[in-house]
């Protein structure tokens, strides 16, 4: 039976509402299951994150090929009784900023704390090519066997912070800078 001519604008209203509320409680649920499966935060990772805890972004968001030779370099480091753990790894902008703000407070002005921590613009941990792990037991074995891996020291003053320096397998580490502001990457 065909719908009487008055009730069809109601029964259209009636569809668009319920289209309306399906789009709806889809953008609400994709909104939350997204938050709940992908990997989640700023960058700034728990005490004891571990080199597979890749539900924060911090290690989620590295190179991929930075995170396959750290996990190498932490399966060997278990095999000496060394637990490594990841500090920091990936860091949005707005958290390298952060960082960066806290150091000029700490350090009383922006050339002391550009030692230490670079711009959102220049960081490798905001590229995702950087990661500084601990304890420093773990950092120093790092510092010592991580050329096996490809994984480097970058600055003296760091002994925690290693990027990605695959050369490094067959030709040891390149030399490190005293710290990041003789590091052409942060001029
Ligand atoms: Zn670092």
């Amino acid at each position: 039976m065909a719908p009487s001519p008055t009730s069809r604008p109601v029964l259209l209203l009636l569809i668009v509402f319920v289209l309306l509320g399906a789009v709806g409680y889809r953008s609400l649920t994709s909104t939350s299951s997204a938050a709940d499966s992908g990997p989640v935060g700023d960058g700034e990772l728990p005490d004891g994150t571990s080199v597979y805890d890749d539900e924060h972004s911090g290690i989620a968001e590295l190179d991929p090929d930075l995170l396959r030779a750290l996990r190498r370099a932490a399966r060997a480091a278990v095999d000496d009784d060394v637990d490594l753990v990841v500090n920091s790894g990936w860091r949005s902008r707005a958290y390298q900023q952060r960082l960066l703000d806290e150091a000029v407070a700490t350090y009383g002005s922006r050339a002391e704390a550009a030692r230490w921590v670079s711009t959102p613009d220049n960081s490798p941990h905001v590229s995702g090519d950087a990661v500084d792990v601990g304890p420093a037991r773990a950092a120093a074995w790092l510092g010592t066997y991580g050329d096996r891996y490809g994984l480097c020291r970058t600055y003296d003053n760091e002994p925690w912070h290693f990027e990605l320096r695959p050369a490094a397998v067959d030709e040891g580490c390149p030399r490190r800078y005293p710290d990041p502001t003789y590091d052409p990457r942060n001029r």
